[in-house]
């Protein structure tokens, strides 16, 4: 199988064909209970009609245009944005990747506008995740992604929520900027404590440093606002955007605060296909689905996954933890994790692994009530092996 693709990923052997919602069918007519949404990817799920109207109407019209020409729907959605984030100005991309490469080109550009050319290197957290091309990775904590591609950029790593470690991180390396996910995803799910969010918002302005929140997981929506750290009322002065914005197609976006927006300059930064009109169609079906009442049921269906989760806690010993927020989920095991994972998907229940024990659910935000009581019931089956 795979003869002539490179092998950087294990990929389960079915065959997926088709979906409808949070509903996924293979090959074989077997039905998959949709946990994972293409890794925190298909906010509106499967075929939602709107995204199909939209986005075939626009292949009718046109597809690809490149940036020396306008369409109508690149400010659109880059106002949008700017209205559900309170930032000002958004440069777009083809992925999450690029959305942190961006950020930290335009940190270092601040920094050089500002006579502080010298303040190259960053500050990122343990179990951080940035992504895997060369700025990105070196911001990215993990040893296992590392190790192969080194020498990486200076990047000084502090625990979570130690604000002491990070305030002598900031002050002894003076970096362009320091980056974090509110809630941490490949990290297993881990989020940052208010009290660590707002420090590190007050030690960024004191120490000139730029705060970068990596919001590609955790934002757009998932955790039932527009971003996850409106929760804790912070602002950063970049947010990277990514995987759910155009519901599946790849898009991403870097949107920065209203004193950033003329840092890059043309030429300083680029994409041929970022910010086409037909993402962009597609990411207004999903900012128009987020006006329009979807971040409520986000939290509706948030909250009846995390009651399912915290009764299944109390049924199997295996369960540490129930972590995240919103429809962005973790079940931390105390063992059997990678076993469990395999069980989940052999009974139908599509979920990931990520951090070595943590089971990550992450599902379309149109799930229904329904479909994520199918999928606790497969859960507490699975859950069993670990018994
Ligand atoms: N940042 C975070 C928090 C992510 O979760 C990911 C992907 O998992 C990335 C960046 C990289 O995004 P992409 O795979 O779209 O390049």
């Amino acid at each position: 199988m795979d003869e002539h693709v490179i092998h950087t990923y294990k990929r389960a052997p079915e065959v997926f064909v088709s979906g409808r919602g949070a509903t996924l069918v293979d090959r074989d007519g077997k039905e998959h209970i949709d946990f994972l949404a293409g890794i925190a990817v298909s906010a509106l799920g499967h075929a939602y009609p709107p995204l199909i109207e939209a986005v075939s109407d626009q292949v009718e019209r046109v597809v690809h245009l490149s940036n020396l020409l306008r369409h109508p729907y690149t400010e659109a959605v880059a106002t949008r944005v700017a209205e559900a984030t309170g930032l000002e100005a958004s440069f777009f991309t083809n992925s999450g990747t690029e959305a942190n490469e961006a950020a930290l080109k335009l940190a270092r550009k601040v920094q050089k506008d500002r006579g502080k050319g010298h303040r190259v290197a960053f500050v990122a957290l343990h179990a951080a995740f940035h992504g895997r091309s060369m700025g990105a990775l070196s911001c990215t904590h993990a040893e296992k992604y590392r190790k192969p591609f080194g020498p990486l950029f200076p990047v000084t790593f502090v625990p979570q929520d130690d604000v002491d470690a990070l305030a002598r991180a900031l002050r002894e390396t003076e970096p362009a900027a320091f980056l974090c996910e509110p809630i941490q995803g490949e990290g297993g799910v881990r989020e940052l404590s208010a009290e660590f969010m707002q420090a590190a918002r007050q030690l960024c302005d004191e120490t000139g440093t730029v705060l970068v929140h990596d919001e590609i997981q955790c934002g757009t929506g998932r955790t039932g606002r527009f971003l996850a750290s409106q929760w804790h009322d912070v602002q950063p002065d970049v947010v990277t955007l990514a995987k759910p914005i155009a519901g599946g197609l790849p898009m991403g976006m870097m949107t920065v605060r209203k004193e950033f927006a003329e840092v890059l300059q043309p030429g300083d930064h680029g994409s041929t296909f970022a910010g086409g009109p037909l993402v962009c169609r597609a990411a207004l079906v999903l900012l128009d689905a987020l006006r329009d009442g979807l971040l409520d049921d986000v939290q509706a269906r948030g909250r009846q996954l995390r009651d399912g989760l915290c009764a299944l806690q109390a049924r199997h010993a295996a369960i540490r933890e129930v972590r995240g927020r919103g429809l962005m989920l973790g079940l931390r095991l105390e063992r059997g994790a990678a076993d469990v994972h395999q069980e989940l998907h052999r009974l139908g229940l599509l979920t990931s692994l990520t951090a070595g024990d943590v089971i990550r659910i992450v599902p379309p935000y149109v799930i229904t009530a329904r479909e994520i009581e199918r999928g606790l019931e497969l859960l507490d089956r699975g859950l069993a092996t670990s018994n």
